[in-house]
């Protein structure tokens, strides 16, 4: 077992902190404040190679993994520069587009995925099935060679800047409920209205509410194999929750280090506030936290892309995470004291984010569920 980073992966750190540093966490709560993305940066890092660093390279991508992925999404986070939408374009939408499109849908939409410059951002939740995924009432049916899509989904993030969804769809019904399959389909289709649904989190991305009123897509839209959705998408859900659980580590490294520097500084007794334990004990809990995070998450994409089964550390890694940088988060807004509101300080987005991580992609509770069924055995609850 050799725990040492390889000299690629610390160049690869290196310059992806680099880009995300000259945009730095200023440029984030300023886009985060007026809900704008933070759209230079999407284009620094695409031309640079670290958006589509997962594409395979016969495409124009880096030929990595969710490893070298996950560290792109670290390091943005940890320079102050989250991006969110890299969970879905580059995690889901690119990844399954590899694994299950048609050579026609991989050479459509994987080199701009692997540039940057095209962005599909994935539909799955809806208003009256939520965790439950099999209970989803979108359906997409035949009509001749055609697929026609109604129903709603909601909390879809980035429909404003991506060129396609990659939309769950029901096709069918089996004993478990049901039959689900995947469709690209273009922002601009006729008959998909989209409907901006206002959050209370700092985020540069944006959420939409979709209704999707008789929508047609050629035979060409479907991803993979019609009635093979749910396989499909447990498949590409462990990127969203491994490159999450980095968002979450990188995070909770800004913030960390932001309250580390602001408590060796502030000094309102004899010693900086960060002489008490009171200010430290959590940072150094957070840390370990983290850290303990970041070791999983090297787990599981390891693990995604050898081919094995990545679901149980992918689970863990993202629990992980989120439980780490929301303490990381909440440690830091309490050493800067009323600062740490401050618009100046710039801290509340990433509470925001970090908050997010513990609900979305999957929230802590179904995260313990899968645990429980499948680490311990123990009966399913619901
Ligand atoms: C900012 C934002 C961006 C998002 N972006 C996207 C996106 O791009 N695409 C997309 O498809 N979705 C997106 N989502 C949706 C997100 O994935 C869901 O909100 C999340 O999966 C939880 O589903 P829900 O909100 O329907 O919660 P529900 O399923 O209604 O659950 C509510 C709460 O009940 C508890 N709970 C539910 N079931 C169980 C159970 N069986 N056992 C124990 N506890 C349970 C959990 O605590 C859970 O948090 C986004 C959400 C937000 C807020």
């Amino acid at each position: 077992m050799d725990f040492a980073e390889p000299e690629e992966h610390r160049a690869l750190r290196a310059a992806v902190a680099g880009i995300a540093a000259k945009f730095g966490p200023r440029y984030y709560a300023e886009r985060a404040a007026a809900r704008r993305p933070c759209a230079e940066l999407w284009q620094a890092l695409g031309e640079a190679g670290f958006i589509g660093v997962n594409v395979p390279e016969e495409y124009g991508g880096g030929g990595g993994g969710l490893t070298e992925l996950a560290l792109v999404c670290e390091e943005i986070a940890a320079a102050g520069t989250p991006l969110l939408l890299l969970l879905v374009s580059a995690a889901i939408s690119a990844e399954m587009i590899s694994d299950f499109g048609t050579d026609e849908q991989r050479g459509t939409w994987l080199p701009g995925l692997a540039s940057g410059a095209v962005k599909v951002v994935f539909a799955i939740t809806e208003p009256d099935a939520g965790s439950n995924t099999l209970r989803i009432s979108t359906t997409a049916s035949r009509d001749g060679d055609d697929w026609v899509l109604r129903g709603t989904k909601y909390y879809i993030s980035g429909v404003d800047e991506a060129e396609a969804i990659l939309v769950v769809a029901r096709t069918g019904q089996d004993e478990r409920g049901g039959q689900l399959s995947l469709f690209i389909v273009p922002t601009d289709a006729p008959g998909l209205d989209k409907h901006l649904l206002p959050v209370d989190l700092l985020l540069p991305e944006r959420q939409f509410t979709l209704h999707f009123d008789d929508v047609r897509v050629g035979p060409g839209a479907l991803v993979g194999k019609e009635g093979e959705g749910f396989r499909q998408v447990f498949h590409g859900l462990n990127p969203e929750r491994i490159t999450g659980a980095a968002l979450g580590v990188g995070i909770a490294r800004y913030a960390l280090g932001a309250a580390a520097r602001y408590a060796a500084e502030r000094k309102v007794w004899a010693e900086p506030i960060g002489a008490h334990q009171g200010v430290a004990h959590p940072l150094a809990k957070a840390k370990i936290e983290t850290e303990l995070a970041a070791l999983m998450i090297r787990q599981a994409a390891w693990q995604h892309d050898h081919g094995l089964p990545a679901g149980e550390s992918s689970n863990m890694a993202k629990y992980a995470a989120a439980e780490a940088a929301i303490a990381a988060v909440d440690a830091a807004i309490q050493a800067h004291g009323g600062n740490g509101l401050a618009s100046e300080y710039g801290l509340m987005p990433y509470w925001g984010l970090a908050r997010l991580l513990r609900i979305a992609p999957v929230n802590r509770e179904m995260i313990l569920n899968y645990i429980a069924q499948h680490s311990l055995g123990l009966p399913r609850s619901y």
